[in-house]
Protein backbone atom coordinates (compact mmCIF):
# COMPACT_ATOMS: atom_id res chain seq x y z
CA UNK A 1 0.00 0.00 0.00
CA UNK A 2 1.37 3.49 -0.73
CA UNK A 3 1.53 6.60 1.46
CA UNK A 4 0.23 8.54 -0.90
CA UNK A 5 -3.01 8.96 0.49
CA UNK A 6 -3.75 10.51 3.55
CA UNK A 7 -5.21 6.77 4.77
CA UNK A 8 -4.02 3.34 3.51
CA UNK A 9 -7.56 2.65 3.79
CA UNK A 10 -10.80 3.68 4.87
CA UNK A 11 -13.67 1.15 6.13
CA UNK A 12 -17.04 1.76 5.78
CA UNK A 13 -18.60 1.00 8.29
CA UNK A 14 -17.77 0.65 12.38
CA UNK A 15 -19.81 -3.14 13.35
CA UNK A 16 -17.70 -5.37 14.77
CA UNK A 17 -16.17 -7.02 11.57
CA UNK A 18 -14.93 -3.46 10.68
CA UNK A 19 -13.47 -3.23 13.83
CA UNK A 20 -11.92 -6.24 13.85
CA UNK A 21 -10.55 -6.06 10.07
CA UNK A 22 -9.17 -2.16 11.11
CA UNK A 23 -7.37 -3.26 13.77
CA UNK A 24 -5.60 -6.11 12.19
CA UNK A 25 -4.41 -3.92 9.20
CA UNK A 26 -3.15 -1.10 11.37
CA UNK A 27 -1.45 -3.49 13.67
CA UNK A 28 0.31 -4.40 10.13
CA UNK A 29 1.14 -0.56 10.41
CA UNK A 30 -1.39 0.33 8.32
CA UNK A 31 -2.88 3.67 8.51
CA UNK A 32 -6.65 3.52 9.26
CA UNK A 33 -9.67 5.39 9.43
CA UNK A 34 -13.28 3.71 10.03
CA UNK A 35 -16.64 5.71 8.94
CA UNK A 36 -19.58 4.36 11.30
CA UNK A 37 -23.21 6.34 10.47
CA UNK A 38 -24.68 5.89 13.86
CA UNK A 39 -23.81 7.21 17.12
CA UNK A 40 -22.62 4.22 17.98
CA UNK A 41 -20.03 1.55 17.36
CA UNK A 42 -21.01 -2.18 16.76
CA UNK A 43 -23.35 -2.44 14.11
CA UNK A 44 -26.69 -4.86 15.13
CA UNK A 45 -23.85 -6.60 17.73
CA UNK A 46 -25.02 -4.58 21.06
CA UNK A 47 -28.80 -3.87 19.93
CA UNK A 48 -29.58 -7.32 17.75
CA UNK A 49 -27.18 -10.36 19.12
CA UNK A 50 -27.47 -11.29 22.96
CA UNK A 51 -25.44 -14.53 22.84
CA UNK A 52 -22.07 -15.43 22.12
CA UNK A 53 -21.19 -18.16 20.30
CA UNK A 54 -18.81 -17.88 17.52
CA UNK A 55 -16.60 -15.48 18.50
CA UNK A 56 -13.44 -16.29 16.25
CA UNK A 57 -11.02 -17.93 19.30
CA UNK A 58 -7.95 -16.46 16.78
CA UNK A 59 -9.63 -13.21 17.19
CA UNK A 60 -10.19 -12.73 20.42
CA UNK A 61 -6.75 -14.29 20.97
CA UNK A 62 -4.72 -11.53 18.12
CA UNK A 63 -6.97 -8.60 19.58
CA UNK A 64 -6.05 -9.62 22.94
CA UNK A 65 -10.31 -8.87 23.98
CA UNK A 66 -9.57 -9.90 27.19
CA UNK A 67 -6.96 -7.83 27.96
CA UNK A 68 -8.93 -4.99 26.19
CA UNK A 69 -11.94 -6.06 28.93
CA UNK A 70 -13.85 -8.56 27.30
CA UNK A 71 -15.38 -10.90 30.24
CA UNK A 72 -17.90 -13.21 30.58
CA UNK A 73 -20.91 -14.08 33.05
CA UNK A 74 -21.04 -17.35 32.15
CA UNK A 75 -19.17 -19.55 29.20
CA UNK A 76 -21.63 -22.53 29.03
CA UNK A 77 -24.91 -21.85 29.52
CA UNK A 78 -27.64 -24.27 29.28
CA UNK A 79 -30.90 -24.49 27.39
CA UNK A 80 -34.33 -25.19 28.59
CA UNK A 81 -36.56 -26.51 25.86
CA UNK A 82 -39.65 -24.96 27.30
CA UNK A 83 -43.00 -27.67 27.54
CA UNK A 84 -46.35 -25.57 28.00
CA UNK A 85 -47.22 -27.73 30.91
CA UNK A 86 -43.78 -27.15 33.00
CA UNK A 87 -42.73 -30.17 31.42
CA UNK A 88 -39.24 -28.90 29.87
CA UNK A 89 -36.36 -30.11 29.56
CA UNK A 90 -32.68 -29.28 29.97
CA UNK A 91 -29.73 -29.26 27.77
CA UNK A 92 -26.36 -29.30 28.87
CA UNK A 93 -23.89 -29.53 25.64
CA UNK A 94 -24.34 -33.46 24.71
CA UNK A 95 -26.62 -34.38 27.36
CA UNK A 96 -29.94 -33.62 28.40
CA UNK A 97 -32.40 -34.27 30.71
CA UNK A 98 -36.12 -34.01 31.88
CA UNK A 99 -37.64 -31.54 34.47
CA UNK A 100 -40.70 -31.67 36.79
CA UNK A 101 -41.04 -35.35 35.02
CA UNK A 102 -40.82 -34.68 31.64
CA UNK A 103 -41.36 -37.45 29.53
CA UNK A 104 -37.94 -38.58 27.79
CA UNK A 105 -37.06 -42.06 27.24
CA UNK A 106 -33.48 -43.31 28.01
CA UNK A 107 -33.14 -44.10 23.90
CA UNK A 108 -33.45 -40.47 22.94
CA UNK A 109 -30.95 -39.65 25.74
CA UNK A 110 -28.24 -42.00 24.67
CA UNK A 111 -29.35 -41.15 20.98
CA UNK A 112 -28.70 -37.14 21.47
CA UNK A 113 -25.41 -37.61 23.15
CA UNK A 114 -24.44 -39.33 20.43
CA UNK A 115 -25.86 -37.26 17.40
CA UNK A 116 -24.98 -34.15 19.09
CA UNK A 117 -20.60 -35.48 19.65
CA UNK A 118 -20.86 -36.29 16.00
CA UNK A 119 -22.00 -32.59 15.45
CA UNK A 120 -19.41 -31.10 17.25
CA UNK A 121 -17.10 -33.12 15.66
CA UNK A 122 -18.44 -32.41 12.35
CA UNK A 123 -18.48 -28.56 13.10
CA UNK A 124 -14.79 -28.34 14.79
CA UNK A 125 -13.89 -29.78 11.31
CA UNK A 126 -15.12 -27.08 9.31
CA UNK A 127 -14.25 -24.35 11.84
CA UNK A 128 -10.58 -23.67 9.99
CA UNK A 129 -12.67 -23.19 6.65
CA UNK A 130 -14.66 -20.04 8.61
CA UNK A 131 -11.22 -19.06 9.69
CA UNK A 132 -9.73 -18.77 6.30
CA UNK A 133 -10.53 -17.18 3.14
CA UNK A 134 -13.10 -19.64 1.18
CA UNK A 135 -10.67 -21.87 -1.15
CA UNK A 136 -11.59 -21.68 -4.61
CA UNK A 137 -11.84 -24.42 -6.61
CA UNK A 138 -10.02 -23.60 -10.01
CA UNK A 139 -6.46 -21.38 -10.12
CA UNK A 140 -6.36 -22.48 -6.50
CA UNK A 141 -2.83 -20.36 -4.84
CA UNK A 142 -1.06 -22.18 -2.26
CA UNK A 143 -3.41 -21.17 0.85
CA UNK A 144 -6.40 -22.78 -0.93
CA UNK A 145 -4.86 -25.90 -1.44
CA UNK A 146 -3.71 -26.24 1.88
CA UNK A 147 -7.62 -25.47 2.80
CA UNK A 148 -8.57 -28.02 1.01
CA UNK A 149 -6.27 -30.60 1.87
CA UNK A 150 -6.44 -30.30 5.56
CA UNK A 151 -10.34 -30.38 5.06
CA UNK A 152 -9.93 -32.94 3.35
CA UNK A 153 -7.20 -34.77 5.27
CA UNK A 154 -9.17 -34.16 8.43
CA UNK A 155 -12.40 -35.64 7.20
CA UNK A 156 -10.35 -38.79 5.93
CA UNK A 157 -9.03 -38.67 9.81
CA UNK A 158 -12.56 -39.05 10.78
CA UNK A 159 -12.61 -42.63 10.27
CA UNK A 160 -14.17 -44.90 7.71
CA UNK A 161 -17.91 -44.97 9.81
CA UNK A 162 -17.52 -40.86 10.64
CA UNK A 163 -16.60 -40.25 7.26
CA UNK A 164 -19.39 -41.77 5.72
CA UNK A 165 -21.58 -40.17 8.16
CA UNK A 166 -20.53 -36.61 7.33
CA UNK A 167 -21.06 -36.65 3.86
CA UNK A 168 -24.05 -38.29 4.13
CA UNK A 169 -25.61 -35.71 6.77
CA UNK A 170 -24.16 -32.38 5.50
CA UNK A 171 -26.15 -31.46 2.60
CA UNK A 172 -29.35 -32.92 4.59
CA UNK A 173 -32.27 -30.92 5.93
CA UNK A 174 -32.05 -30.77 10.00
CA UNK A 175 -35.20 -32.42 10.31
CA UNK A 176 -34.92 -35.29 8.78
CA UNK A 177 -31.28 -35.82 11.12
CA UNK A 178 -33.02 -35.02 13.82
CA UNK A 179 -36.65 -37.19 12.90
CA UNK A 180 -34.02 -39.97 12.66
CA UNK A 181 -32.19 -39.94 15.98
CA UNK A 182 -34.68 -39.00 18.43
CA UNK A 183 -37.92 -39.03 18.93
CA UNK A 184 -39.20 -36.46 21.72
CA UNK A 185 -41.02 -33.45 19.83
CA UNK A 186 -39.97 -31.21 22.25
CA UNK A 187 -36.09 -32.06 21.51
CA UNK A 188 -36.48 -32.38 18.01
CA UNK A 189 -38.18 -29.15 18.31
CA UNK A 190 -35.42 -27.70 20.39
CA UNK A 191 -32.17 -29.02 18.13
CA UNK A 192 -34.07 -27.85 15.01
CA UNK A 193 -34.71 -24.59 15.76
CA UNK A 194 -30.95 -23.80 16.38
CA UNK A 195 -30.70 -24.54 12.59
CA UNK A 196 -32.62 -22.11 11.36
CA UNK A 197 -32.10 -18.87 13.61
CA UNK A 198 -31.71 -15.60 11.33
CA UNK A 199 -32.49 -17.44 8.08
CA UNK A 200 -35.40 -18.07 6.22
CA UNK A 201 -35.51 -21.17 6.53
CA UNK A 202 -37.12 -23.79 8.41
CA UNK A 203 -36.21 -26.94 9.27
CA UNK A 204 -37.35 -29.02 6.76
CA UNK A 205 -35.22 -26.07 4.18
CA UNK A 206 -32.20 -27.66 2.11
CA UNK A 207 -29.19 -27.21 4.05
CA UNK A 208 -30.22 -26.52 7.16
CA UNK A 209 -27.60 -29.31 8.59
CA UNK A 210 -24.87 -26.82 6.95
CA UNK A 211 -26.14 -24.04 8.98
CA UNK A 212 -26.40 -26.14 12.14
CA UNK A 213 -22.78 -26.84 11.61
CA UNK A 214 -21.96 -23.43 11.15
CA UNK A 215 -23.76 -22.30 14.53
CA UNK A 216 -21.65 -25.27 16.34
CA UNK A 217 -18.68 -24.55 14.91
CA UNK A 218 -17.44 -22.01 17.62
CA UNK A 219 -15.58 -22.85 20.82
CA UNK A 220 -15.74 -21.44 24.64
CA UNK A 221 -12.53 -22.21 26.43
CA UNK A 222 -12.93 -25.89 24.46
CA UNK A 223 -16.02 -26.24 24.56
CA UNK A 224 -17.51 -27.25 21.24
CA UNK A 225 -20.85 -25.00 20.40
CA UNK A 226 -20.82 -23.43 24.05
CA UNK A 227 -22.96 -20.62 24.62
CA UNK A 228 -22.03 -17.62 26.74
CA UNK A 229 -23.23 -14.00 28.13
CA UNK A 230 -20.69 -11.62 27.66
CA UNK A 231 -20.81 -9.05 30.98
CA UNK A 232 -22.18 -6.19 30.31
CA UNK A 233 -23.95 -6.92 27.53
CA UNK A 234 -22.98 -7.11 24.04
CA UNK A 235 -21.77 -3.43 24.14
CA UNK A 236 -19.54 -4.71 26.49
CA UNK A 237 -17.90 -7.10 23.74
CA UNK A 238 -18.19 -3.78 21.55
CA UNK A 239 -16.43 -2.07 24.07
CA UNK A 240 -12.94 -4.70 23.97
CA UNK A 241 -13.20 -4.03 19.96
CA UNK A 242 -13.16 -0.88 19.90
CA UNK A 243 -10.47 -0.59 22.84
CA UNK A 244 -7.99 -2.56 20.80
CA UNK A 245 -8.57 -0.54 17.93
CA UNK A 246 -7.65 2.68 19.48
CA UNK A 247 -4.75 0.90 20.94
CA UNK A 248 -3.24 -0.39 17.18
CA UNK A 249 -4.03 3.27 16.12
CA UNK A 250 -7.01 3.26 14.09
CA UNK A 251 -8.81 6.32 13.90
CA UNK A 252 -12.44 5.82 14.38
CA UNK A 253 -15.60 8.59 13.07
CA UNK A 254 -18.96 7.74 14.40
CA UNK A 255 -21.99 9.90 13.06
CA UNK A 256 -20.10 9.99 9.31
CA UNK A 257 -22.48 8.04 6.74
CA UNK A 258 -20.61 7.29 3.30
CA UNK A 259 -23.36 8.08 0.93
CA UNK A 260 -21.02 7.21 -2.34
CA UNK A 261 -17.58 5.58 -3.01
CA UNK A 262 -15.41 7.55 -5.44
CA UNK A 263 -13.77 6.04 -8.32
CA UNK A 264 -10.77 7.31 -9.96
CA UNK A 265 -8.99 5.74 -12.99
CA UNK A 266 -10.99 2.51 -12.46
CA UNK A 267 -10.01 1.99 -9.34
CA UNK A 268 -12.15 3.32 -5.46
CA UNK A 269 -9.87 6.01 -4.46
CA UNK A 270 -12.26 7.07 -1.55
CA UNK A 271 -15.45 8.03 -0.16
CA UNK A 272 -17.84 11.21 0.06
CA UNK A 273 -19.76 11.59 3.44
CA UNK A 274 -23.81 12.78 3.27
CA UNK A 275 -22.49 16.25 4.29
CA UNK A 276 -20.29 16.61 0.95
CA UNK A 277 -17.35 15.94 2.90
CA UNK A 278 -14.42 13.93 0.58
CA UNK A 279 -11.86 11.40 2.20
CA UNK A 280 -9.24 9.62 0.46
CA UNK A 281 -7.62 6.95 0.01
CA UNK A 282 -5.48 3.91 -1.55
CA UNK A 283 -8.19 1.05 -0.40
CA UNK A 284 -11.90 1.35 0.61
CA UNK A 285 -12.99 -1.95 2.61
CA UNK A 286 -16.79 -2.51 2.95
CA UNK A 287 -18.66 -3.50 6.38
CA UNK A 288 -21.97 -2.66 5.45
CA UNK A 289 -24.17 -5.30 3.16
CA UNK A 290 -23.16 -6.18 -0.73
CA UNK A 291 -26.36 -4.84 -1.87
CA UNK A 292 -25.75 -1.79 -0.24
CA UNK A 293 -22.05 -1.47 -1.07
CA UNK A 294 -22.69 -2.44 -4.70
CA UNK A 295 -26.01 -0.89 -5.56
CA UNK A 296 -25.98 2.19 -4.08
CA UNK A 297 -22.74 2.94 -2.39
CA UNK A 298 -20.27 2.01 -5.79
CA UNK A 299 -23.55 2.50 -7.88
CA UNK A 300 -24.44 -0.38 -10.58
CA UNK A 301 -22.50 2.29 -13.82
CA UNK A 302 -19.38 0.96 -12.35
CA UNK A 303 -20.06 -2.80 -12.69
CA UNK A 304 -21.03 -5.55 -15.60
CA UNK A 305 -24.86 -5.86 -15.93
CA UNK A 306 -24.19 -9.88 -14.75
CA UNK A 307 -22.70 -8.99 -11.88
CA UNK A 308 -25.40 -6.26 -10.97
CA UNK A 309 -27.83 -9.15 -11.84
CA UNK A 310 -26.31 -11.33 -9.39
CA UNK A 311 -26.09 -9.41 -6.41
CA UNK A 312 -29.46 -8.06 -6.65
CA UNK A 313 -30.52 -11.61 -6.52
CA UNK A 314 -28.96 -12.59 -3.53
CA UNK A 315 -31.47 -13.46 -1.25
CA UNK A 316 -30.98 -10.80 1.58
CA UNK A 317 -34.52 -10.76 3.61
CA UNK A 318 -34.69 -11.34 7.10
CA UNK A 319 -37.10 -12.62 9.30
CA UNK A 320 -35.84 -12.24 12.97
CA UNK A 321 -37.06 -9.77 15.21
CA UNK A 322 -35.34 -8.73 18.38
CA UNK A 323 -37.67 -8.53 21.46
CA UNK A 324 -36.47 -6.35 24.81
CA UNK A 325 -38.73 -6.06 27.47
CA UNK A 326 -37.85 -4.08 30.70
CA UNK A 327 -39.24 -5.72 33.82
CA UNK A 328 -40.16 -4.88 37.46
CA UNK A 329 -39.78 -7.83 38.37
CA UNK A 330 -38.81 -11.10 36.63
CA UNK A 331 -41.55 -13.45 35.70
CA UNK A 332 -42.68 -16.72 36.70
CA UNK A 333 -42.22 -19.46 34.57
CA UNK A 334 -44.14 -22.55 35.24
CA UNK A 335 -42.45 -25.44 36.01
CA UNK A 336 -38.90 -23.20 36.50
CA UNK A 337 -36.92 -21.98 39.47
CA UNK A 338 -36.09 -18.52 39.35
CA UNK A 339 -32.12 -19.81 39.53
CA UNK A 340 -32.98 -22.05 35.68
CA UNK A 341 -33.81 -18.53 34.49
CA UNK A 342 -29.96 -17.52 33.91
CA UNK A 343 -30.44 -20.37 31.14
CA UNK A 344 -31.41 -20.24 27.61
CA UNK A 345 -35.06 -20.72 27.39
CA UNK A 346 -36.65 -21.91 24.04
CA UNK A 347 -40.09 -21.93 22.69
CA UNK A 348 -39.87 -24.65 19.82
CA UNK A 349 -42.32 -27.37 21.00
CA UNK A 350 -41.92 -29.41 18.05
CA UNK A 351 -40.51 -29.46 14.21
CA UNK A 352 -44.27 -29.41 12.71
CA UNK A 353 -44.38 -26.29 14.85
CA UNK A 354 -41.41 -24.67 13.46
CA UNK A 355 -42.48 -25.19 9.54
CA UNK A 356 -46.21 -23.61 10.24
CA UNK A 357 -44.43 -20.55 11.48
CA UNK A 358 -42.62 -20.56 8.82
CA UNK A 359 -45.04 -21.08 6.23
CA UNK A 360 -46.84 -17.98 7.39
CA UNK A 361 -43.60 -16.11 7.28
CA UNK A 362 -43.23 -17.83 3.02
CA UNK A 363 -46.43 -15.65 2.26
CA UNK A 364 -45.49 -12.31 4.01
CA UNK A 365 -47.82 -12.65 7.01
CA UNK A 366 -45.98 -13.40 10.64
CA UNK A 367 -46.27 -16.43 12.58
CA UNK A 368 -49.24 -16.34 15.11
CA UNK A 369 -47.51 -18.59 17.33
CA UNK A 370 -43.24 -17.80 16.52
CA UNK A 371 -40.57 -19.28 17.59
CA UNK A 372 -38.76 -17.87 20.75
CA UNK A 373 -34.85 -17.60 21.72
CA UNK A 374 -35.14 -16.07 25.88
CA UNK A 375 -32.49 -15.23 28.13
CA UNK A 376 -32.53 -12.65 31.15
CA UNK A 377 -29.05 -10.79 30.70
CA UNK A 378 -27.53 -9.53 34.10
CA UNK A 379 -28.04 -5.62 34.32
CA UNK A 380 -29.04 -3.10 36.86
CA UNK A 381 -32.29 -4.14 36.09
CA UNK A 382 -34.66 -7.24 35.00
CA UNK A 383 -34.39 -7.65 31.24
CA UNK A 384 -35.89 -10.54 29.20
CA UNK A 385 -34.16 -10.43 25.25
CA UNK A 386 -35.96 -12.49 22.88
CA UNK A 387 -34.94 -13.23 19.29
CA UNK A 388 -38.53 -14.11 17.63
CA UNK A 389 -39.40 -15.82 14.57
CA UNK A 390 -40.46 -15.55 11.91
CA UNK A 391 -40.95 -11.77 10.81
CA UNK A 392 -40.94 -11.56 7.49
CA UNK A 393 -38.97 -8.71 6.15
CA UNK A 394 -41.30 -8.02 3.79
CA UNK A 395 -44.87 -8.20 5.43
CA UNK A 396 -48.05 -7.67 3.66
CA UNK A 397 -49.51 -4.18 4.16
CA UNK A 398 -45.66 -3.21 5.49
CA UNK A 399 -44.46 -3.14 9.30
CA UNK A 400 -46.78 -0.36 10.09
CA UNK A 401 -46.71 1.01 13.46
CA UNK A 402 -50.24 -1.30 13.92
CA UNK A 403 -48.79 -4.78 12.35
CA UNK A 404 -45.68 -4.16 14.87
CA UNK A 405 -47.74 -4.12 17.82
CA UNK A 406 -50.08 -7.09 16.43
CA UNK A 407 -46.99 -9.23 16.60
CA UNK A 408 -45.74 -8.14 19.74
CA UNK A 409 -49.28 -9.25 21.25
CA UNK A 410 -48.04 -12.86 19.81
CA UNK A 411 -45.06 -12.21 21.14
CA UNK A 412 -46.66 -11.52 24.47
CA UNK A 413 -49.39 -14.32 24.08
CA UNK A 414 -46.56 -16.77 23.48
CA UNK A 415 -44.76 -16.08 26.62
CA UNK A 416 -47.85 -15.50 28.77
CA UNK A 417 -48.45 -19.52 27.75
CA UNK A 418 -44.94 -20.57 29.69
CA UNK A 419 -44.95 -17.52 32.26
CA UNK A 420 -48.32 -17.02 33.04
CA UNK A 421 -49.38 -13.28 33.99
CA UNK A 422 -45.84 -11.96 32.15
CA UNK A 423 -47.29 -8.69 31.43
CA UNK A 424 -47.77 -7.49 34.60
CA UNK A 425 -44.10 -8.11 34.90
CA UNK A 426 -43.28 -5.10 32.04
CA UNK A 427 -42.77 -1.28 32.21
CA UNK A 428 -40.98 -0.99 28.55
CA UNK A 429 -41.17 -2.72 25.52
CA UNK A 430 -39.35 -2.73 22.13
CA UNK A 431 -39.45 -4.84 19.21
CA UNK A 432 -37.50 -4.62 16.37
CA UNK A 433 -38.88 -6.08 12.87
CA UNK A 434 -36.39 -6.70 9.91
CA UNK A 435 -37.84 -3.60 8.24
CA UNK A 436 -36.41 -1.81 11.69
CA UNK A 437 -32.75 -3.63 11.56
CA UNK A 438 -32.89 -2.12 8.35
CA UNK A 439 -33.13 1.42 9.47
CA UNK A 440 -31.72 1.44 12.36
CA UNK A 441 -28.27 -0.17 11.25
CA UNK A 442 -28.28 0.03 7.73
CA UNK A 443 -28.56 -3.78 7.08
CA UNK A 444 -30.79 -4.21 3.67
CA UNK A 445 -33.55 -6.56 4.26
CA UNK A 446 -32.55 -6.32 7.88
CA UNK A 447 -31.20 -9.77 7.71
CA UNK A 448 -28.88 -11.38 10.64
CA UNK A 449 -26.43 -12.77 8.06
CA UNK A 450 -26.59 -9.51 5.75
CA UNK A 451 -27.03 -12.72 3.07
CA UNK A 452 -28.97 -15.80 3.51
CA UNK A 453 -26.33 -19.17 4.70
CA UNK A 454 -27.18 -21.84 1.99
CA UNK A 455 -24.86 -23.11 -0.01
CA UNK A 456 -25.55 -20.98 -2.92
CA UNK A 457 -24.74 -17.93 -1.31
CA UNK A 458 -21.78 -19.92 0.76
CA UNK A 459 -17.63 -20.16 0.64
CA UNK A 460 -16.36 -19.37 -2.71
CA UNK A 461 -19.82 -18.47 -3.69
CA UNK A 462 -20.08 -15.39 -0.83
CA UNK A 463 -21.81 -13.11 -1.60
CA UNK A 464 -21.72 -13.83 -5.02
CA UNK A 465 -19.37 -15.29 -7.73
CA UNK A 466 -17.08 -12.60 -9.16
CA UNK A 467 -17.02 -11.06 -5.52
CA UNK A 468 -15.66 -14.18 -3.20
CA UNK A 469 -12.35 -13.43 -1.26
CA UNK A 470 -13.28 -10.25 0.16
CA UNK A 471 -12.18 -9.26 -3.49
CA UNK A 472 -14.65 -7.06 -5.59
CA UNK A 473 -14.94 -6.17 -8.96
CA UNK A 474 -13.82 -2.78 -8.62
CA UNK A 475 -9.76 -2.71 -7.85
CA UNK A 476 -9.15 -1.32 -4.42
CA UNK A 477 -12.99 -2.17 -2.89
CA UNK A 478 -13.26 -5.00 -0.63
CA UNK A 479 -15.63 -6.36 1.79
CA UNK A 480 -15.47 -7.50 5.29
CA UNK A 481 -18.64 -7.59 6.81
CA UNK A 482 -21.03 -10.73 7.55
CA UNK A 483 -22.40 -11.00 3.80
CA UNK A 484 -18.86 -12.02 3.11
CA UNK A 485 -16.87 -15.69 3.65
CA UNK A 486 -17.62 -16.72 6.35
CA UNK A 487 -21.15 -15.25 6.66
CA UNK A 488 -22.81 -13.38 9.76
CA UNK A 489 -22.80 -13.90 13.67
CA UNK A 490 -20.71 -12.02 16.22
CA UNK A 491 -17.70 -14.32 14.68
CA UNK A 492 -14.98 -11.39 13.93
CA UNK A 493 -14.14 -13.98 10.93
CA UNK A 494 -15.09 -11.99 7.95
CA UNK A 495 -13.01 -9.03 8.89
CA UNK A 496 -10.36 -10.89 10.17
CA UNK A 497 -10.03 -13.19 7.08
CA UNK A 498 -10.64 -9.67 4.94
CA UNK A 499 -7.65 -7.89 6.46
CA UNK A 500 -5.44 -10.76 6.14
CA UNK A 501 -6.36 -11.12 2.36
CA UNK A 502 -6.16 -7.18 1.45
CA UNK A 503 -2.36 -7.52 3.09
CA UNK A 504 -1.32 -10.51 1.31
CA UNK A 505 -2.89 -8.65 -2.23
CA UNK A 506 -2.01 -5.64 -1.43
CA UNK A 507 1.68 -5.60 -0.33
C1 LIG B 1 -32.42 -10.01 15.51
C2 LIG B 1 -30.98 -10.46 15.46
C3 LIG B 1 -30.45 -11.20 16.50
C4 LIG B 1 -29.12 -11.63 16.48
N1 LIG B 1 -28.64 -12.38 17.52
C5 LIG B 1 -27.35 -12.81 17.48
C6 LIG B 1 -26.81 -13.53 18.58
O1 LIG B 1 -27.45 -13.75 19.61
N2 LIG B 1 -25.50 -13.93 18.49
C7 LIG B 1 -24.73 -13.65 17.39
O2 LIG B 1 -23.56 -14.04 17.38
N3 LIG B 1 -25.23 -12.95 16.34
C8 LIG B 1 -26.51 -12.52 16.36
N4 LIG B 1 -27.00 -11.77 15.33
C9 LIG B 1 -26.16 -11.52 14.14
C10 LIG B 1 -25.16 -10.40 14.31
O3 LIG B 1 -25.72 -9.31 14.99
C11 LIG B 1 -24.68 -9.95 12.91
O4 LIG B 1 -24.37 -11.05 12.10
C12 LIG B 1 -23.47 -9.06 13.03
O5 LIG B 1 -23.84 -7.88 13.73
C13 LIG B 1 -22.86 -8.68 11.68
O6 LIG B 1 -21.74 -7.87 11.94
P1 LIG B 1 -21.06 -6.96 10.84
O7 LIG B 1 -20.00 -6.17 11.52
O8 LIG B 1 -20.64 -7.77 9.68
O9 LIG B 1 -22.22 -5.99 10.30
P2 LIG B 1 -23.21 -4.99 11.05
O10 LIG B 1 -23.39 -5.36 12.46
O11 LIG B 1 -24.40 -4.92 10.17
O12 LIG B 1 -22.44 -3.59 10.99
C14 LIG B 1 -22.32 -2.85 9.79
C15 LIG B 1 -22.13 -1.41 10.16
O13 LIG B 1 -21.96 -0.63 8.96
C16 LIG B 1 -22.61 0.61 9.14
N5 LIG B 1 -22.88 1.17 7.82
C17 LIG B 1 -23.62 0.64 6.81
N6 LIG B 1 -23.66 1.48 5.76
C18 LIG B 1 -22.90 2.54 6.10
C19 LIG B 1 -22.56 3.76 5.42
N7 LIG B 1 -23.02 4.02 4.19
N8 LIG B 1 -21.76 4.66 6.06
C20 LIG B 1 -21.27 4.39 7.31
N9 LIG B 1 -21.60 3.28 8.00
C21 LIG B 1 -22.41 2.37 7.39
C22 LIG B 1 -23.86 0.27 9.90
O14 LIG B 1 -24.44 1.39 10.53
C23 LIG B 1 -23.33 -0.78 10.88
O15 LIG B 1 -22.90 -0.18 12.06
C24 LIG B 1 -28.31 -11.30 15.36
C25 LIG B 1 -28.82 -10.52 14.32
C26 LIG B 1 -30.15 -10.10 14.35
C27 LIG B 1 -30.67 -9.25 13.22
Amino acid sequence: MSMKDNYDAVIIGGGHNGLVCASYLAKAGRKVLVLEANDQLGGAAPGCAHIINQLNGAVANDLELTKHGLKYTDTNLATIALGEGGEHLKIEGTRVSALNGAALSEEDRVSFNKMMRSLHKFSNLLGPVWGKKPPRLKNQDLEDKITLGKLGLSIRMLGKRDMQDFLRIALMNAADLVEDAVENKLLQGAIAVDSVWGTHLAPRSPGTVLSLFYRLSGAINGRQGALALPAGGMGAVVDALVAAAASNGVDIRTGAAVEQILVENDRACGVQLAGGEIITANLVISNADPKRTFLNLLGARHLDAGFVRRISKTRTNGNTARLTLKLNSLPEFTGLARSDLKNRLLIAPDILYLEEAFNQAKYGEFSNQPAMEIVFPEGAEPTLSALVQYAPYHLKGGWTDEARTAFLEKALDQLDRYAPGIRDHIRESELLTPADIEARYHITGGHWHHVEMQIDQMLMMRPVHGSAQYQTPMPGLYLCGAGAHPGGSVTGAPGMNAAKRILAMEA
